[in-house]
């Protein structure tokens, strides 16, 4: 063991530059900053200290104020830590230290371990993941592959089992992770996976869903925040001629999608700005056409009574932040145009939803309600 950790970004999704490792008293000080990587704009991170004896390691974030959201909302974020290899938990608590120069540090700390204690920016979600939760879900989940990455890896789809080979079903198409970093897509995704195998409703069934867990395969597993990312945001590719391979790969599909599956519905899950609350859909931007933007809403409508924790209000937002590419190039743009149908962008907070820190198993529950919500829509307004 060495006589003083170490600390680098993790082997799967690691990502954060080390300024340094200080000792202090009861333990060590790990000094670190998000990698922008491919996007202008940092802040993922995922980093793992080797080398704890016994000590209590504190972590200085040194560029959240640099990070998407508002930085007087930096008290609000809560990242994850975990100690030797065990389970995952929220922070407790953090402190914003404003420095004189303007800038801000968060500082949070990880008790005592013996080992190794990694702290990420919110639950890490990658293959390994997703292998587990395929496993567990048995024989629900068929595999193909529909694309090849831009690095060269298989890019799955997952189609559910369960159900008659029937065309003409009601068809739901899921994606998450066009945004490498966001990882809180992925975590609602996966309880839709669990829900839909164990099927507790009885429509699962009636229902023919489609997924495509890792839009951007090679930024999850490299640890790239990838929004924004060069060479073009995954989700402003979506243009008659794709600029990303994978896109390009999953436009075929979805074509195979709609040729098989009626009524249809596509939900793209995301995450937000680092602080921000909630769940919500992000609706068409207002040059979209006026149908397009009424079904996006009536989906909102469709979520909102299953979170009655939230304000109504506040589950339908509308869209009007600058973009660095054509705003209007989107999957949601591209699948209503191409193929007549609603894809509904829905935002899961990295945080919390009402005053509930979201745990895993707290954003697989949200997952379950968003199916259900996608059944219930797909009953009165598909397409
Ligand atoms: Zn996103």
């Amino acid at each position: 063991m060495p006589d003083r950790p170490v600390a680098r970004p993790a082997t799967m999704s690691g990502n954060g530059a080390i300024i340094d490792i200080d000792r202090r008293e009861n333990g060590w000080t790990v000094r670190f900053a998000s990698e922008p990587r491919t996007s202008p704009q940092p802040l993922w991170f995922n980093i793992e200290v080797e080398g704890i004896d016994g000590e209590t390691v504190h972590f200085v974030w040194e560029n959240p104020d640099t990070t998407l959201g508002p930085s007087s909302e930096l008290d609000q974020i809560r990242p994850v830590l975990r100690c030797d290899d065990g389970e995952w938990s929220r922070c407790e608590a953090v402190e914003v230290a404003r420095l004189p120069d303007g800038r801000a540090r968060l500082h949070f700390s990880a008790g005592a371990s013996r080992g190794t204690v990694q702290a990420a920016f919110c639950y890490p979600y990658a293959p390994p993941n997703l292998e587990q939760t395929l496993q567990e879900t048995g024989d629900a989940w068929e595999r193909s592959v529909i694309g090849v990455t831009g690095q060269g890896r298989p890019l799955w789809r997952l189609r559910s089992k369960r159900g008659s080979e029937e065309d003409n079903r009601p068809g739901l198409y899921l994606l998450a992770r066009q945004h490498a970093g966001e990882t809180p897509g992925s975590w609602v995704l996966d309880g839709i996976l669990q829900f839909l195998a164990d099927d507790p409703d009885g429509f699962a069934e009636q229902l023919d869903c489609w997924a495509v867990p890792f839009v951007d395969l090679d930024g999850v597993i490299a640890g790239d925040y990838g929004k924004d990312a060069l060479p073009q945001d995954f989700n402003r590719s979506w243009e008659a001629l794709p600029m990303r391979p994978e896109v390009h790969a999953i436009m075929a599909d979805f074509r195979r999608f709609a040729a098989c599956a009626s009524p249809r519905l596509a939900i793209d899950l995301h995450g937000p700005g680092h602080a921000t609350p909630g769940i919500y859909v992000q609706l068409p931007r207002e040059q979209r056409p006026r149908e397009h933007r009424m079904l996006a809403e009536s989906f909102a409508q469709a979520l909102a009574p299953l979170f009655p924790e939230l304000d109504a209000g506040t589950i339908a937002r509308p869209t009007t932040y600058p973009s660095r590419w054509n705003a209007l190039a989107t999957v949601g743009s591209w699948v209503w145009d191409s193929i007549g149908t609603l894809l509904a962008t829905v935002e899961t907070s990295y945080q919390r939803i009402g005053d509930r820190p979201l745990t895993p198993e707290g954003y697989r529950d949200a997952g379950r309600r968003v199916v259900r919500a996608a059944w219930s829509w797909l009953q009165h307004h598909g397409s």
